[in-house]
């Protein structure tokens, strides 16, 4: 386990999800005097089994001289969470996970034998993270990989000379003002978490705190094709940090539709055609990200490329997971908004498209399908699910075939029946539903489980069907 100093004082923990038990079993680990609270019951004996005081902090913060909260934890909007105000009244440090983990460094005496690569951006953060982590590990590095993807940083082992890929969620970077990258990677910044941060000026402005003042020194690696990355771009490109601009045009790094391009004396394309896991331009942007930070630290061309071509993709984001008579079901549960799934009709023609949830609505109450009009041309027929459905509904029946399917099963059946019934060369039946999952799943992970199962148990009937029409012959 991580080696945390010994505080002075009380350290409370608020949010008892894995990185904040993480957090409590650490800090107990280093003899640290430890409270903590979570509005459920099991992890609260959870942490008390590992030897913290329970204490509602909301009620009584007492003497404690700092707090680490869950990302969860609304520091401003859309009003401050109770805690955060006990906290401050009490004069004590508001701090996240990753600052524990950047004071475990420096007690360790780590912090300059350790290489730290930050990647943050409103999509494409895990792939991103997955594709650098699987790159370095190609290229035969020590690397862990955590932070908002997976194990939570308090668990990974420290080791001189490792490097750590850390996703970095806009709520991370907005508590962890101690914690300072070397590589840090900004991808593209679209609407999101606005309840969380007010506007997007807050949104920009807590990711940007990777790149505040004397920090990511090595190198900074920035998305220019929204606003906002060009703006930080532009504030950035003074500093005599290196400065890694990528967008879709004009920038170090162009990336197209299955390839980058590498400007320089030398103009390298590298082609992304056979990279199974990497489809879409949005996966090129992610590529070139990966590329770039490859570059930063020195890793051959011959490697990066080689560890573009043995990446596995990752569940839940463009994930093929089955193939049945000329029809190819893709699992997108991931793409909980717009953006990610104007990028996953943008991949594919002869789409069956399943949407919908848990509606993310802007302050109008409007849903921001305007943006895929343009790929309209590539959808066959919608398939709308959960809370959304009708909003869906109203907004896409006058340019594309919809119906609405209450559940992911009927989707599932209705789309495949009407997919095999087309007979296209190929057809795609999409589940990349623009929608949070909460009002039918827990997470986005259970809809994707339960979109294979459902395709699965499709795939399993029509096989007995055509068993019993063999066997009738
Ligand atoms: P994050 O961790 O930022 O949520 P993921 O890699 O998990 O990102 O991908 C989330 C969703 O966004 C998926 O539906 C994926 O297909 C889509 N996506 C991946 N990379 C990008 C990108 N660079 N731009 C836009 N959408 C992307």
């Amino acid at each position: 386990m991580i080696a945390l100093p010994t505080y002075s004082g009380e350290t409370a923990i608020f949010g008892l999800g894995r990185s904040g038990l993480a957090a409590v079993a650490a800090l107990k680990a280093a003899g640290n005097q430890v409270v903590a609270w979570d509005d459920a019951e099991a992890p609260r004996l959870a942490a008390s089994d590992m030897g913290a005081e329970i204490r509602d902090l909301t009620q009584d913060f007492g003497a404690a001289e700092r707090v680490i909260v869950s990302p969860g934890v609304p520091l401003t909007h859309p009003a401050p969470h109770p805690v955060v105000l006990a906290a401050r009244a009490a004069g004590a440090d508001i701090l996240g996970d990753m600052d524990l983990f950047a004071d475990a460094l420096a007690h360790g005496d780590l912090r300059d034998s350790v290489t730290l690569i930050g990647i943050t951006g409103t999509n494409g953060k895990s792939t991103t993270t997955a594709l650098v982590t699987h790159m370095l590990a190609v290229a035969g590095q020590t690397v862990h990989q955590g932070g908002n993807i997976g194990t939570p940083v308090l668990e990974l082992p420290l080791e001189a000379g490792a490097t750590y890929v850390l996703e970095l969620s806009s709520y991370q970077l907005d508590l962890n003002r101690r914690f300072a990258v070397d590589i840090g990677v900004w991808l593209n910044l679209t609407a999101d978490h606005l309840e969380r941060h007010g506007d997007m000026a807050g949104y920009a402005a807590a990711k940007a705190h990777m790149f505040a003042e004397g920090k990511a020194r090595q190198a900074r690696i920035i998305g220019t094709d929204d606003d906002y990355g060009r703006a930080l771009a532009d504030k950035l490109s003074g500093d005599a940090v290196p400065l890694i601009t990528i967008g879709a045009t004009r920038a170090d790094m162009i990336y197209l539709a299955n390839a980058i391009e590498v400007s320089g004396p030398k103009k390298d394309i590298i082609s992304l055609a056979d990279c199974a896991a990497l489809p879409g331009a949005h996966n090129a942007q992610n590529a070139a990200a990966a590329f770039a930070v490859g570059q930063a630290l020195g890793i051959s061309t011959t490697q990066i490329i080689k560890a573009f071509k043995t990446f596995g993709g990752m569940a839940h984001r463009l994930q093929v997971i089955a193939d049945h008579a000329a029809v190819t079901f893709v699992n997108d549960s991931k793409a909980t908004n717009m953006e990610a799934t104007r990028h996953a009709l943008a991949a594919y023609h002869n789409i069956y498209w399943i949407a919908g949830g848990r509606a993310k609505t802007d302050a109008a109450g409007q849903l921001g399908l305007d943006m895929l009009t343009p790929y309209f041309g590539n959808i066959r027929a919608a398939y709308l699910i959960g809370e959304a459905a009708p909003l869906f509904a109203d907004n896409l029946a006058d340019n594309l075939p919809t119906t609405i399917c209450g559940t992911l099963d009927k989707a599932v059946a209705d789309a495949a029946l009407q997919a095999k019934s087309d007979h296209f060369d190929t057809s795609i039946v999409l589940l990349s539903p623009a929608c949070a999952s909460f009002d039918q799943y827990a997470d986005f992970e259970a809809r994707g489980d339960a979109f294979c199962a459902a395709v699965a148990d499709w795939i399993n009937a029509e096989h007995e069907m055509s068993g019993k029409a063999e066997g009738a012959q």
